[in-house]
């Protein structure tokens, strides 16, 4: 079985309107453990039985080009131990570095993207490490052999643009279909924006955007995923526009579903 490393990546200085996802990861976790809940998988498995091993918060005190190293490099040791990584928290600027170390290890990777948003801005207003850029990183830099975005409503003509030159499949929620087929031929990196659900089932987002997944279609789309998933990342989660915490409990159920995936192959 797998072995997972929870990582806590309490990072939102690269967000353009709100903060808040810095402060995801304790309460994702607590949501984990609430006694409301059981810690039972849907396939079946008791998530207190898989490999998960809980690695604890980055303190990332510094800048942006500390915090981006130590994202990195930080990744780069989990992985060099063998384990993957699935983390939690921070805006959508968080992947990047998690893909640069995971890009070393698994040149063949696909990524799998769930938005609301492209986030592939080339800069987005001047910042070129913003949350609404990432995609444009990981694309320039080679990181991954494939690009696949599900949720997407918020397109731009630039971000078309750019989708068209770095060869992004896109499936604009518009036009989703349940029963699409989902075939990678690779690893597959799970990067998850919470804001790719429907804000009646995840309000607590900095940019909630109307027409989005369920959370059972988000749940399906994981769960039919037949390649390995080494590595994922449940971003943008902000408990600020969070005060019933219902979006911290949907966090934690993708959490464990996405845990249980990765561990059975
Ligand atoms: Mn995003
Ligand atoms: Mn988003």
């Amino acid at each position: 079985m797998a072995t997972i490393s929870l990582l806590g990546v309490p990072w939102d200085k690269q967000s353009s309107q709100h903060r808040g996802a810095a402060e995801a990861p304790p309460l994702i976790r607590q949501s984990l453990r609430a006694e409301s809940s059981n810690s039972w998988c849907e396939n079946g498995v008791d998530f207190n039985t898989l490999q998960v091993f809980d690695r604890g918060d980055l303190p990332l005190t510094g800048g942006t080009t500390e915090a981006l190293q130590e994202i990195e490099a930080a990744v780069e040791t989990e992985l060099g131990q063998g384990h993957r990584v699935l983390s939690l928290g921070g805006d959508h600027a968080v992947t990047y570095p998690i893909l640069r170390a995971y890009a070393r290890r698994y040149p063949d990777l696909s990524l799998l993207h769930i938005d609301a948003h492209p986030d592939i801005y080339d800069d987005f207003e001047g910042n070129r490490y913003s949350h609404a850029c990432p995609f444009a990183r990981i694309m320039e830099e080679g990181l991954v052999k494939r690009l696949v975005q599900i949720g997407i409503r918020t397109m731009t003509a630039h971000q078309r643009a750019q989708v068209e030159r770095y060869g992004v499949e896109v499936f604009e929620m518009k036009d989703w279909r349940d029963d699409q087929p989902l075939d990678f031929d690779s690893p597959l990196y799970l990067s998850f924006d919470i804001d790719g659900l429907d804000p009646a089932f995840a309000p607590g987002v900095s940019h909630p955007e109307p027409g989005g997944l369920s959370t059972r279609q988000a749940l399906s789309i994981i769960q039919r995923i037949s390649s390995p998933i080494v590595g994922a990342d449940l971003v943008e989660y902000n408990p600020r526009m969070d005060p019933s915490r219902v979006t911290a409990r949907v966090c934690a159920k993708l959490l464990k579903e996405i845990a249980a995936q990765m561990s059975i192959h």
